[in-house]
């Protein structure tokens, strides 16, 4: 072997152990890189801390930024993309349970298994704010997370008053105030109404009033047997008649939002039923200081974009389950009291304290006077007692 040959061949293997060298080092500094970036994206510790909620989201934010900034500087922007994506799917699960526990809730449930989902919800609502929270207005992420906070808001001001409820029972049943989980009581849901109603309970409703005619002549009638009532009140009635609302509060009767001009309101404007509701929920509230949590429509009439808007304003839909048939001029006596007790169920009875309601409207059926209900009332009420059923508002009614 010349010298020459060994000079080049000694060249070469330096060449060789150099790049050998290289590569190995490549090969560790890039193994070790995916395995740190592998950490970082998927962090499951962190997570899992994070759910037992011993590191909170701003803590864990720190832990992954400062391993960004040794490591993978120019990845930066996208590492933490996926960051607040992890966040939001976070999130949107613990988020998953709260909406889960309030159809739960919304379900007749006893008062032990109310509060210990109340309390779960609680904590999910907590922790789903947390990582939401967690994602900055830069990041693409954002604008989901403000809409998922929205309903968390809600969600929250929404456990409070189930929290009340649980706590304040008893208040709720002496004022009245509407258990959060009352179902409404529409056509299609009369079968479950009746069911989340006590035994041997009977709502009976009066429409229209009130009135200086045929209101107190029922008051009366309800003070003798000690029955309470629920009214669905007009408007522009209670304006007119707000003594006569004070004396059914002060009875301990219940009074419900009936529209202020007994409209058809499926046959106006989206502007309009929003003010003959909002009207009246005023005008009931200026009188006696409290505002109506049931609604019905004036002849029933309801659609879609109605019943969002009386959910908007927080009440519940309330139509009927026996109808007395007492506003036609076919009826009397005999008939009106013999639909309403004709029944062996918790029923909702639709009666009359009002006639000529709108003047624009007065059905070529309707009778001009609701003496005849006046005068079935009693028969009524006796039947019902008899027979050991006893007599609430709607609100209580409820189970
Ligand atoms: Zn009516």
């Amino acid at each position: 072997m010349s010298d020459k040959h060994f000079k080049s061949l000694n060249f070469l293997f330096i060449f060789i152990a150099s790049v050998t060298i290289g590569v190995v080092s490549a090969y560790i500094y890039t193994s070790d890189f995916f395995e740190k970036k592998e950490q970082k994206l998927s962090s499951n510790t962190v997570e899992k801390n994070i759910s037992e909620n011993k590191i909170k989201p701003s803590e864990k934010e720190n832990i992954i930024e400062n391993k960004i900034d040794s490591n993978i500087v120019q990845n930066q922007l996208e590492t933490q993309e996926t960051i607040y994506s992890d966040y939001l799917n976070q999130g949107a699960f613990y988020f998953k349970y709260v909406t889960d526990n309030f159809s739960k809730m919304n379900e007749n449930i006893d008062e032990l298994t109310g509060k210990n989902i109340l309390e779960n919800t609680k904590i999910n609502l907590n922790n789903s704010q947390k990582f939401l929270e967690a994602i900055p207005p830069e990041s693409r992420y954002y604008n989901y997370a403000q809409e998922y906070q929205k309903y968390i808001i809600q969600y929250q001001e929404s456990a409070k008053k189930w929290e009340d409820y649980f706590n304040n029972k008893n208040r709720y049943q002496n004022q009245k105030i509407l258990p959060p989980n009352s179902p409404d009581l529409t056509i299609k849901n009369k079968a479950v109404f009746v069911n989340a109603m006590k035994p041997k309970s009977i709502v009976l409703t009066f429409d229209d009033g009130p009135t200086s005619e045929y209101t107190i002549k029922i008051l009366d009638i309800l003070k003798k047997y000690n029955v309470k009532a629920t009214f669905f009140v007009v408007g522009k009635r209670v304006q007119e008649n707000c003594l006569i609302i004070q004396r059914m509060y002060q009875e301990g009767h219940e009074i419900g939002n009936h529209s202020y001009t007994h409209p058809y309101l499926t046959k106006i404007s989206i502007e309009e039923q929003q003010k003959e509701i909002a009207y009246t929920q005023q005008i009931i509230q200026q009188c006696i200081g409290y505002q109506p949590r049931w609604f019905r429509a004036p002849y029933g009439d309801q659609n879609p974009d109605l019943l969002s808007i009386v959910n908007r304003f927080g009440l519940k839909n309330a139509q009927w389950t026996i109808d007395t048939n007492d506003w036609r001029n076919s009826s009397n006596r005999k008939t009106i009291t013999n639909l309403a007790i004709n029944n062996n169920n918790p029923a909702v009875i639709l009666m009359h304290d009002g006639a000529k309601t709108n003047p624009n409207f007065i059905h070529p059926e309707e009778s001009l006077t609701r003496m005849n209900t006046v005068n079935s009332l009693e028969n009524i009420i006796i039947n019902y007692q008899n027979r050991g059923f006893n007599f609430y508002t709607l609100s209580n009614a409820i189970k």
